[in-house]
């Protein structure tokens, strides 16, 4: 009888206990550029959309990101992109070499882009608005949030105040911060009591949308005192400014969130919980047209919007830099967050594969 409860015991274990930790990662942050087009990523900035700006004038435009020739001119638009991950990790999405991403939701704006990515799985039946509606299903950020080793130690800090309904922060219990609202902590240090007297202080161009530093700093402030083993950071300026037609303020926020990320990867490789251990995936949530007007905007209209990318930088991704074949999508960066992290992610579905080039065997 008793061996008879062992066996039992045994099998529940190796069924609830996901797979053994094989690889080097053990802490993961997902990094989102809300309407972020491949286009600006892979070739920089536009010379023909110059000339469209609005309210947010930049006089430099050209000085600060124009070069003749493209290598040079991405460099310059996305320094940390193509200096860093370019040589230590890869690059996915330069249609014009051949390799290709694309969104498989056939809603094409951010709801049902967030969700795929997170769930593994387009749900055109469910999700296809922007409300704040919780979400009925089951994400990665969640599954981790449900395994004794990560409990906790999940967190998403968001510019667009409608993450707390796509991560359902009510069911997942996931830690997610967001919009104007200042952070709330038994015990905020210096840099925290700063950020929200600036918040509580400067006006809000970008109305329910918090402007991407907050978002960063104050994410960069919890990483330091809590240790987060998945983190997410979901920017937004570049949606908003492109849907205003700021094609300024656009490459501007592309140029500042890529420092953020460099910031951001200098912490992780100074700090002894995350170095050489933490990997950073970075994608969009869809793309966006392709000529003078068609770029400000994207949606079913607009069939060239479901075209993203995304990169990895991290101990277990070959240093392969720009990848130049093959198909991929976005239902597949939850599935590869979770074997980046040695355990399996089976969603609720069918979701897509990990992504193979991505985690060394
Ligand atoms: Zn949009």
């Amino acid at each position: 009888m008793k061996i008879y409860y062992l066996i039992i015991a045994f099998i529940l274990a190796n069924t609830i206990v996901p797979a053994q930790q094989k690889t080097k990662t053990e802490n993961v942050i997902l990094i989102t550029l809300d309407g972020m087009r491949w286009q600006e990523v892979f070739n920089g900035a536009d010379s023909s959309f110059m000339r469209q700006q609005q309210h947010l004038k930049d006089g430099n435009l050209k000085a600060k990101y124009w070069r003749n020739d493209l290598t040079e001119r991405r460099k310059a638009l996305f320094p940390f992109f193509w200096n860093t991950i370019a040589t230590q990790g890869q690059l996915y999405g330069n249609r014009a070499i051949g390799s290709k991403v694309d969104i498989t939701n056939n809603q094409l704006f951010s709801y049902p882009g967030y969700n795929e990515i997170l769930t593994g799985h387009a749900d055109n039946e469910r999700i296809h608005s922007n409300d704040k509606m919780y979400n009925p299903n089951k994400n990665v950020l969640e599954y981790f949030n449900s395994l004794p080793a990560f409990k906790n130690k999940v967190a998403a800090f968001t510019s667009w105040d409608v993450f707390p309904f796509i991560i359902n922060d009510k069911r997942s219990g996931v830690y997610v911060s967001t919009g104007w609202e200042p952070i709330k902590d038994k015990k905020l240090n210096d840099r925290e009591q700063m950020l929200n007297q600036l918040t509580q202080s400067l006006p809000n161009p970008l109305g329910d949308v918090r402007l991407d530093a907050f978002t960063f700093y104050y994410g960069m402030e919890y990483m330091k005192k809590n240790k987060p083993r998945v983190m997410f950071f979901a920017f937004d300026e570049t949606d908003d400014f492109a849907h205003g037609g700021e094609y300024a303020a656009y490459l501007n926020s592309a140029h500042y969130t890529d420092r953020f990320i460099s910031e951001l990867w200098d912490f992780i490789q100074s700090d002894p919980t995350y170095k050489n251990k933490t990997t950073i995936i970075i994608t969009c949530d869809h793309g966006r047209g392709a000529d003078a007007e068609g770029w400000k905007h994207h949606g079913q209209k607009l069939p060239e919007a479901t075209q993203i990318w995304f990169a990895f930088l991290g101990p277990d991704t070959p240093s392969i830099g720009e990848v130049k074949s093959g198909q991929y999508y976005q239902n597949q960066i939850a599935k590869t967050m979770a074997a980046l992290l040695g355990v399996s992610f089976d969603g609720e579905g069918k979701i897509g594969d990990a992504i193979d080039g991505v985690v060394k065997r």
